[in-house]
């Protein structure tokens, strides 16, 4: 068995939080174990509780078609979100699910080891550029560790707002050239870890 498929079993079993009671399925994230490139979204939705799989709603059929725009399917990359259970109603992740969810997608990055972790989000975001705000820095790469992380709009916001779009499009174009050039950016400082969203 996998090592993936081993920590998605575990995944099964968490019911840390008050939302697990209320799931359909949990949704650990799926995707290649060795990818280069792992994406971060924010939570499931209604779809993706339904299946058990991340970004399988209008969301994620828009992320697949950013993801043929730099010829790559979903099967190449892995794809996970900040938190695991769908939160009631689609509302947003409280700060206490995102550190219980935390070890687990601490554990996936660890198994996949990617080479970019791009943020879809303010969520995902929030790990990796501390403090900032995405109409500023999406589109934009810091290197640490020798990770390239990479901030992008969730594209949920911008499926449906045409200036979102072409933002999130162009940003989608940076990956190939950034991953082909990651000896090229310098390393960065590592960053303190910020949870709270009414600051970003
Ligand atoms: N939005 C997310 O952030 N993640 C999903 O899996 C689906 C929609």
């Amino acid at each position: 068995m996998s090592l993936l498929t081993e920590l998605y079993q575990e995944i099964e079993l968490c019911h840390t939080c008050d939302i697990a009671k209320a799931r359909t399925r949990v949704v650990p994230g799926e995707g290649a174990e060795n990818a280069d490139i792992m994406f971060i979204g924010e939570a499931p939705g209604f779809h993706e509780d339904q299946q058990g799989r991340p970004f399988v709603g209008p969301a994620g059929q828009f992320l697949d078609r950013l993801l043929a725009l730099i010829n790559l399917n979903r099967e190449q990359v892995y794809i996970a979100n900040v938190i695991k259970c769908r939160p009631t109603g689609n509302r947003d992740p409280l700060p206490t699910e995102i550190t219980n969810c935390e070890h687990w997608l601490n554990s996936q990055i660890d198994i996949i080891k990617p080479r970019m972790i791009v943020t879809l989000g303010r969520y995902s975001m929030a790990r990796y550029f501390p403090g900032k705000t995405i109409s500023k820095i999406h589109g934009t790469a810091r290197k640490e560790a020798g990770i390239i992380y990479f901030a992008m709009y969730h594209p949920a916001a911008a499926l449906h707002q045409q200036s979102l779009k072409q933002s999130i499009e162009a940003d989608m174009r940076k990956i190939p050239e950034l991953l082909a050039e990651t000896e090229a950016i310098p390393e960065t400082a590592p960053q303190p870890q910020q949870l709270n969203m009414f600051e970003v």
